[in-house]
């Protein structure tokens, strides 16, 4: 192998590693909690995931899956876009 070709590879392998590191940091933001009583999904840092049940809850990786599986959004941690802008104000 010549010394160019070793570099090339040496940047391929490098950006896979980047590519997977960056991955895993979306997958983490993308997650979703659901929970199968209630069949509500939560971003996992809501306050609702952390009083949840073990046994209660369902891991989505995209809202997309969330809802093929029947499940409404959070209202207080999932930003539902809506035009209830005005009862929004504190
Ligand atoms: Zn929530």
């Amino acid at each position: 192998m010549s010394a160019g070709a070793k570099k090339t590879l040496l940047a391929v392998v490098l950006a896979l590693f980047v590519c997977q590191l960056s991955m895993a940091n979306e997958c983490k933001d993308a997650k979703f909690i659901g929970n199968k009583t209630s069949k509500i999904y939560h971003k996992p840092d809501c306050a609702a995931v952390k009083k949840m049940k073990e046994e209660n809850k369902v891991a989505f990786a995209s809202v997309e899956e969330a809802k093929k599986a029947n499940y409404r959004p959070c209202k207080r941690c999932i930003d539902v876009k809506k035009k209830e802008d005005k009862s929004g104000k504190k």
